[in-house]
C-alpha cells in the first residue's frame, strides 16, 4: 500500500521538487495550499506533477483546521517546508513571519502529538539561524555551533528548531531538523538573489536593462536544490531522529557569483567605484549591476560557511560544485 506524506509549501521551490521526488518513489502525496496565494501552481506545471497531487486547502496557522487535516490522513511523514521565507520582507512583518514559521509549526507538533505520533517530522531549519557570526572569524558551522539569529525570520526559524528538538526529546516523537544552507535552482523564487543575478544579466544581455542589488560583499554557500531535496527524505529514513547541517562547505560573495554568472555567459563586466556607488560595467561602459541603498537589510548577515561533515558520515552527502548550480540555472533562463 502507498504511504501518505503531507507536504506544506508545496507550491515553494523545495516542495516542488521534493513532491516530484516522492511520487516517483511512489508516494500518496498531499499538499497544503493557502487559499490566498497568487499564482499557486507555476512549479508544479513546470514538473508536470500537478495532477499527481491531493491539494489540501486550509490556514496552517488554526490548529483546528490542522488537527482535523493530521487526524485524517494520518502520514507516514509530515514535511514542513512552508514559510515566509523571505528574509528582508521579515524585517517589515515579524508577527506575520513567526505565526506562520513558528506558531504553525507548534500546531504541527501538538497535533502529530494527539493524534499521529507514529508520523515523523521534518523541519525546514535553516543556516539564517546562525546569524551574526562575525566572531567566528570565517569558521565553518556546524551543528554545535551557537545560533545568534539577527532577523524576524532567523529569529522565527530558530524556535521553530527548538520546538521541533523539544518535542523529541520531551515525548519521543520522530521530530528532525535539516539546517540547511542556501539552495538555489531554476524555479527560486524572482525575489531572491541568485534569481535576480541571472535574470538580470541574461536580460542585460537581451536589451541593455541594467538591475539594482543590496549589499553584494555578504557570502553565501549555494547548493543545488533538488539535491538539499533528496538529504530531507534521508533524514526521514533514519532510525533515530536528529539534526543535520546540508551545505557545500564553500563559500562565495555575490559579487563572486555575479562573476561566475558573467563568464558563463561571456559577458565581459569590470567593477569601478565604492559602496554605494560601486557598478559593474561593460567595457563600453555601458552599467550592468548597480547597487540601491534600500535593497540592503537592516541587518545583514555577512558570511555563512557549512560543515557538512555529520551529513557526510551518516547521510552519504557529496555536495556538488557551484558552476554545475550555475549552468542550470542560465539554461532554465534562456530557455524562457
Ligand atoms: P519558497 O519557494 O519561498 O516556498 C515557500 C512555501 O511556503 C510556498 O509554497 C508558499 O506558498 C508557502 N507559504 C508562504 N506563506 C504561507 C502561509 N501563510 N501559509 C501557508 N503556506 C505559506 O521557499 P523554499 O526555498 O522552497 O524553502 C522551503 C523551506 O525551506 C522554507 O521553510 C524556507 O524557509 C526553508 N529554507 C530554504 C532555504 C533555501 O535556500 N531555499 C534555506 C534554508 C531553509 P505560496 O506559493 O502560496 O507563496
Amino acid at each position: 500500500m502507498k504511504k501518505n506524506v503531507i507536504i506544506t509549501g508545496i507550491t515553494g521551490q523545495d516542495g516542488a521538487y521534493l513532491s516530484q521526488y516522492l511520487l516517483k518513489k511512489n508516494f500518496n502525496v498531499f499538499g497544503i495550499l493557502r487559499r490566498n496565494s497568487s499564482d499557486p501552481f507555476k512549479r508544479l506545471d513546470y514538473l508536470k506533477i500537478k495532477n499527481d497531487i491531493n491539494f489540501i486547502s486550509l490556514d496552517i496557522s488554526e490548529s483546528k483546521q490542522v488537527d482535523s487535516v493530521i487526524r485524517k490522513i494520518k502520514p507516514a511523514f509530515f514535511f514542513n517546508l512552508a514559510a515566509q521565507s523571505f528574509v528582508s520582507y521579515s524585517f517589515n512583518n515579524p508577527i506575520y513571519t513567526d505565526l506562520i514559521n513558528n506558531n504553525s509549526v507548534i500546531n504541527f507538533l501538538e497535533s502529530i502529538r494527539l493524534s499521529s505520533p507514529k508520523t515523523k517530522f521534518y523541519q525546514a531549519s535553516t543556516s539564517e539561524m546562525y546569524g551574526d557570526v562575525q566572531f567566528l572569524q570565517n569558521k565553518t558551522l556546524n551543528e554545535n555551533t551557537k545560533f545568534n539569529p539577527v532577523s524576524p525570520y532567523a529569529i522565527s526559524k530558530l524556535s521553530a528548531y527548538f520546538y521541533t528538538r523539544m518535542y523529541r526529546y520531551a515525548y519521543k516523537l520522530f521530530c528532525s531538523n535539516g539546517i540547511l544552507f542556501n539552495h538555489e535552482s531554476p524555479l527560486r523564487g524572482e525575489q531572491f538573489v541568485t534569481k535576480k543575478i541571472v535574470s538580470g544579466l541574461i536580460k542585460f544581455k537581451k536589451n541593455g536593462t541594467p538591475f539594482y542589488l543590496g549589499n553584494i560583499y555578504s557570502k553565501r554557500d549555494w547548493g543545488d536544490a533538488e539535491d538539499y531535496i533528496k538529504m530531507m527524505y534521508k533524514i526521514m529514513l533514519l532510525n533515530k531522529p536528529d539534526d543535520f547541517v546540508i551545505s557545500t562547505g564553500v563559500t562565495y560573495s555575490i559579487k563572486d557569483f555575479i562573476n561566475l554568472v558573467c563568464k558563463h555567459i561571456n559577458l565581459s563586466i569590470k567593477w569601478k567605484g565604492n559602496g554605494i556607488n560601486e557598478k559593474a560595467v561593460t567595457s563600453k561602459n555601458q552599467v550592468v549591476v548597480n547597487i540601491k541603498k534600500s535593497l540592503f537589510r537592516p541587518h545583514d548577515v555577512n558570511y555563512l560557511l557549512g560543515d557538512c561533515s555529520k551529513a557526510r558520515k551518516y547521510l552519504g552527502w557529496k555536495p556538488k560544485k557551484i558552476n554545475i548550480l550555475i549552468e542550470k540555472m542560465v539554461n532554465h533562463e534562456l530557455s524562457l
